[in-house]
């Protein structure tokens, strides 16, 4: 059974504010629009957050601050140095430190009235039914197409609305899923992207303010949804602009086919890196599609075993002065092309970046150039670093 949005709820079941919490919602209580009504509405809220980073970030700050009750907050990850620049929960003192436990000194200090419920886990397929089961709606931070999906998945099944973001380079998406009568994720995208086509964040980079702005977003329609305030993104796609700060709106109609909302043929959670194509290659051959991989460990064999090849590195020169694999070559993805001259077509070519994105493009070019021992490496220099030198500098 659907649990009611506290919007729905009687108000003889909604709980009741403190002295101490009507001084504090006092700007809130003064909008007609919420009142004492709607601040004990936000109180009966529970909302779950899938990520605590970039996206969530803003989400749960916003959210503790604006008094819903409970947050629960799903992230497995430490703190890094690099996550400063747009992960705002998070300061130097907490470089280090595992995310749930730097989140919760944090909410705490912004509003002591709010419950955190922590999942020190990542989402699966096995635990995420029951965990969505236990709130009301669900803000998707998450930062790739499996969780996406999956999130997705578990909150159609579960019928929980899905306050969706996303963010790319200087570009962000914002809508509502799976709320009654509203399409889901599936509807807008039937099928993840081919593996290595859309770089992550940590490939792509991505401006530190624009979490900020597709979080708020997130935030702005939570707290909609529980008020049952307003407009929501149901059945819209916001796409952000920031390089010429443009908003635009997408109508994302239904799709009867959907096989999550629609025909209802997937109804039970699957197997989401199988689904997006990020398990199998090694496994069983994978596709016609498949590029060539080698591991770090094989290339440090192949250097045991005096063999010849070429090792490329087509990340950016910023990053090769942060980190390289000694013996590469700098050759940045833009200038591959013009490079291709210069290189051997008889010889074995292993190409990489920081992750393995960049480098399978780079091996797609080299392919079509004519380059038929091109190989791309699996998991980049950040694998280097965790199964060859640890010395590498992870970034
Ligand atoms: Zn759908």
């Amino acid at each position: 059974m659907l649990r009611p949005l506290p919007g729905a709820m009687a108000i003889d079941d909604l709980p009741t504010l403190s002295q101490d919490e009507l001084l504090r919602y006092g700007r809130h209580l003064i909008l007609s629009e919420v009142g004492v009504e709607g601040q004990r509405r936000l109180k009966a809220a529970r909302v779950l957050l899938v990520g605590a980073g970039g996206l969530g970030s803003p989400v749960a700050l916003y959210l503790a601050a604006a008094g819903v009750g409970t947050l629960g907050l799903v992230d497995f990850d430490v703190v890094d140095a690099t996550n400063l620049q747009r992960q705002i929960l998070y300061g130097v003192r907490d470089v280090g430190r595992p995310k749930l436990d730097a989140a919760s000194d944090r909410i705490a200090d912004i509003n002591p009235h709010v419950v955190l419920e922590r999942f020190d886990t990542q989402l699966t397929s096995q635990n995420a039914l029951e965990i969505v089961r236990a709130f009301d709606l669900v803000v998707d931070g998450s930062d790739n197409f499996p969780t996406r999906y999956l999130v997705n998945d578990a909150c159609v099944l579960t019928e929980r609305p899905n306050v969706y973001g996303s963010i790319f380079r200087f570009e962000g998406q914002a809508s509502v899923f799976a709320a009654p009568g509203g399409p889901c994720y599936r509807c807008l995208f039937r099928e993840p992207p081919p593996p290595g086509l859309v770089p992550s964040c940590a490939e792509a980079g991505v401006l530190g303010i624009l979490p900020g702005l597709v979080g708020t977003i997130q935030a702005t329609e939570t707290v909609k949804l529980i008020l049952g305030l307003g407009t929501p993104l149901i059945g819209r796609l916001l796409l952000i602009d920031t390089l010429r700060l443009a908003f635009r709106m997408l109508k994302v109609p239904r799709d009867p086919e959907c096989p999550a909302c629609g025909t209802h043929e997937l109804s039970e959670l699957i197997d989401y890196e199988e689904f997006c194509g990020l398990r199998s290659s090694s496994a069983n051959g994978g596709g016609a599609a498949t590029l060539p991989e080698i591991t770090p460990r094989e290339v440090v064999a192949k250097r045991a075993r005096r063999e010849d090849f070429d090792l490329i590195d087509v990340r950016e020169p910023y990053e090769y002065e942060i980190a390289r694999i000694p013996g590469s070559r700098l050759i940045p993805l833009a200038s591959l092309a013009e490079a291709i001259p210069s290189l051997d077509r008889a010889r074995e070519i292993v190409v990489f970046c920081k992750m393995g994105g960049r480098s399978a493009h780079a091996v797609k070019t080299l392919q079509a150039a004519g380059f038929t021992r091109a190989v791309n490496l699996a998991g980049g220099i950040l694998r280097w670093s965790d199964d060859v030198d640890p010395s590498v500098q992870k970034y």
